[in-house]
């Protein structure tokens, strides 16, 4: 069978075509390939995602290069005939927006080339960015920000760019960016006085088309340098996203969009220091709070201070700090409750001159709260979800520690 004659070899602006179904076959998926005497769809390759469009009055969802069979255009419907005539169309927004990442790899990649000496080792265009990885030994915002320069003084400059057929002994002897991947005719595309690499990739016309090129992020990754970027419309779509966004956090600050960073990095050092000082007020009202509550307490015969309480929504944190601010005072044991909706949470802790063993009455304790907890004799923590059975769990508690 005759290859498919690539009509977007020779014009990647092509949009509407005709031609003749030479051959058609089901796929697994349940859709049908079928193959054309010549097309003006891309199909999957070299990093560059497939057209789609339709073909026939049916929807194309997908293009695969088939070495043997030529170009498979998966279509979604009913198939037409062999031999039949049909109009084809591929959705052009689709086929712009991959000219223009794939014509701005080019020129990225030649702008890192030109002023680093660092070749492209892979391209990829994903679903809202791309991604290019580089030889760049030692990456920095700077060299980046400089190869984003010079591409894009190239669009602006509006070159233009051609496509040549060589054979492989006159392409080897052309300055090309890359070695061509395939023997005998060598599809060669040149950006007017910049770059010159094989590539059978759909192109713009003029550089001038690719708009514009920025870069969102950059990592080291496998010893190469992986960068993402952005060219031509979607760089106006993460534009305006990225503007959303600042503008949002600017507008919590009630602030000009470029101040906001300032601000944020002004408020949350303000609120470390906030922090601070709110732990330090902490201890001082557990201090207090553990003294008010150990007036109120008589001691029991051994004269020791049992402090057996259930507070409402109090966190674990708070919970032990009380504990703590409790047991610098001699001869007292802390039992300490807290209520959630949910769960209820207990603090046992003894000063160093009382007796008891806190982890023994926190395990007895947890088993009636159907829940966990432990720790050490003179500390335990621990909680479950019988948040009813909180006050019998301390009052059996207290009861062991002060047997009548
Ligand atoms: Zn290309």
């Amino acid at each position: 069978m005759p290859a498919t004659e690539r009509l977007y070899y020779n014009d990647s602006h092509l949009i509407e075509f005709e031609a003749q179904v030479t051959d058609k076959t089901d796929r697994v998926s349940g859709w049908t390939a079928v193959t054309l005497d010549r097309t003006a769809f891309y199909p999957t390759g070299g990093g560059q995602p497939s057209d789609t469009g339709i073909l026939g009055g049916v929807r194309v969802l997908e293009c695969i290069d088939s070495e043997e069979n030529g170009v498979l255009h998966v279509i979604q419907g009913r198939a037409p005939e062999v031999g039949a005539t049909v109009k084809g169309r591929i959705d052009w927004p689709r086929r712009l927006d991959h000219i223009q990442q794939h014509t701005g790899q080019h020129i990225l990649s030649q702008a890192f080339v030109t002023l680093f000496n660092a070749p492209t080792r892979g391209f990829r265009v994903l679903d809202d960015s791309c991604e290019i990885d580089v030889e760049l030994t030692n990456p920095a915002n700077e060299l980046v920000e400089r190869a984003v320069e010079l591409a894009n003084n190239v669009i602006w400059e509006d070159r233009g760019i051609t496509i040549k057929s060589v054979t492989s002994e006159e392409a080897a002897r052309l300055p090309l960016r890359k070695d061509p991947s395939r023997d005998g005719e060598v599809r060669v595309i040149e950006i007017e006085g910049f770059d010159l690499t094989p590539c059978g990739g759909t192109h713009a016309y003029r550089t001038g088309e690719v708009g514009l090129i920025a870069v969102r992020s950059w990592q080291r990754a496998k010893g190469l340098t992986r960068i993402e970027f952005l060219a031509g419309g979607r760089a106006l779509v993460d534009y305006r996203r990225a503007n959303q966004t600042a503008s949002a956090v600017a507008g919590l600050f009630s602030a000009a969009r470029d101040d906001a960073t300032k601000l944020a990095a002004r408020m949350l050092e303000e609120n470390k220091e906030l922090h601070r000082r709110v732990r330090a007020l902490e201890e001082v009202s557990a201090n207090a709070e553990a003294a008010e509550l150990l007036a109120q307490t008589s001691p029991n015969p051994e004269g020791t201070r049992v402090i057996a309480t259930i507070f409402d929504h109090r966190d674990a944190e708070s919970l032990k700090r009380l504990a703590l601010a409790l047991i610098v005072h001699p001869h007292t044991i802390a039992l300490l409750g807290s209520r959630e909706n949910e769960a209820a949470r207990l603090v046992f802790a003894r000063s160093t001159d009382a007796t008891g063993d806190m982890n023994a009455l926190m395990s007895e304790a947890c088993v009636a709260l159907d829940g966990r907890g432990g720790g050490k004799t003179d500390l335990a923590q621990g909680g479950g979800k019988n948040v009813e059975k909180l006050g019998e769990a301390i009052n059996q508690a207290a009861k062991t520690l002060s047997p009548e």
